[in-house]
């Protein structure tokens, strides 16, 4: 492995996702620059406002008159955490790029930690929880149930407690840009780019203000979310149940039909045949449901939509640089109307 110099500076982004934090930014945004103050480094920091409806916009106006390095981004609505990282990665210009969340659960601190394994020559170091105790116990049973089933059917297996707080290398980032796909299960997209990755543990602060947006069941939807993106498991095993139960109807007409020809006309089983009927439209039923999760997902896809929209850009980059280029399709018609 090739050690990236330790004597020069790269340039290096950091990219925050915000959603309705105005009052942790008055907090972050000093704490962060005093850092990159200290550790001398020469870097941009990227805050992407996912919509907030509270003050948190002019906060970071605010801070942008003191800090000229903060690059403020202003999506048009609330897109979701996932999508406000993407709009993120897409304008970061540094040759690595530090994701991190801005409710000060993720301490700017570690950055220099991660800086060390990137210098070594690690292109992605990502931080492992020390702590989850501030998960209830079903959370936590969840959270495992859920990796242990994930990595059971799905390609590339994912690494538990490996979130978003991490760095990556230039080279990772371009690789996550080209994944366009609007249901973004982050730890599947992760993994399945692959690179050398190494593990920094930090301790995970509790959230300075409000609560959480990811609640029990959202964090539930989110798993189907993934195992749907990541793995196409479930239609396999709604095929075998199908042939399974196929198999077995076959079966059981032969021996029916056999008893038949031998014992002549039995006493009509109306009870068995109801509850085999019921059953076989339940399985039939579930297998279509299934299968229209995945069309589903197709035609999310297939509208090919922008991922995100942007109000505002406030920094460095014009905001036409962001904005997505029309179809090239669409203009070629236009030209003909
Ligand atoms: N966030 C966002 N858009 C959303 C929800 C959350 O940009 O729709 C941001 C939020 O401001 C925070 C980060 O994503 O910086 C993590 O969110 P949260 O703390 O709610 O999640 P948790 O820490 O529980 O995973
Ligand atoms: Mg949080």
């Amino acid at each position: 492995m090739q050690s990236r110099s330790s004597t020069d500076t790269p340039f290096i982004s950091i990219v925050i996702p915000v959603f309705n934090e105005d009052a942790s930014i008055d907090v972050l945004i000093p704490r962060l620059f005093t850092l990159l103050h200290r550790e001398s480094l020469h870097a941009e920091v990227i805050c992407v406002d996912d919509g907030s409806s509270d003050e948190t916009w002019d906060r970071l106006i605010a801070w942008r008159s003191q800090y000229p390095a903060l690059t403020l981004v202003s999506l048009s609505r609330n897109f979701g955490k996932e999508i406000a990282i993407a709009a993120g990665l897409d304008i970061a210009e540094g040759a690595a790029v530090i994701l991190m969340d801005g409710d000060l659960q993720h301490p700017p601190e570690v950055i220099a930690e991660f800086l060390v394994k990137w210098r070594e020559g690690f292109d992605i170091a990502y931080g492992v929880r020390r702590n989850r105790n501030q998960d209830g116990l079903l959370r936590r049973k969840f959270t495992r149930a859920f990796y242990r089933l994930f990595n059971s059917v799905a390609e590339t297996p994912i690494t538990p407690d490996a979130g978003d707080f991490r760095l990556m290398d230039r080279k990772v980032v371009d690789a996550i840009r080209r994944m366009r796909e609007r249901s973004r299960f982050m730890k599947g997209i992760y993994a399945w780019v692959g690179f050398k990755s190494v593990a920094v543990e930090f301790d995970v602060a509790p959230r300075a203000h409000g609560k959480s947006s990811f609640s029990l069941a959202r964090l539930v939807g989110l798993a189907f979310d993934g195992i749907l993106s990541f793995s196409t498991a479930p239609l396999r095993v709604a095929m075998y149940t199908g042939a399974g139960i196929a198999l077995a109807a076959l079966l059981l007409g032969g021996f029916y039909l056999a008893r038949t020809l031998i014992l002549g006309i039995d006493v009509p089983g109306y009870a068995s045949i109801i509850v085999s009927v019921l059953a076989l439209m339940g399985f039939t039923m579930l297998q279509l449901g299934l299968m229209g999760l995945y069309l589903g997902r197709i035609y999310d896809e297939v509208k090919a939509r922008p991922l995100y929209l942007v109000r505002e850009i406030v920094g460095r980059t014009a905001a036409s640089e962001l904005n997505p280029t029309p179809d090239p399709a669409l203009a070629r018609f236009k030209k003909l109307v």
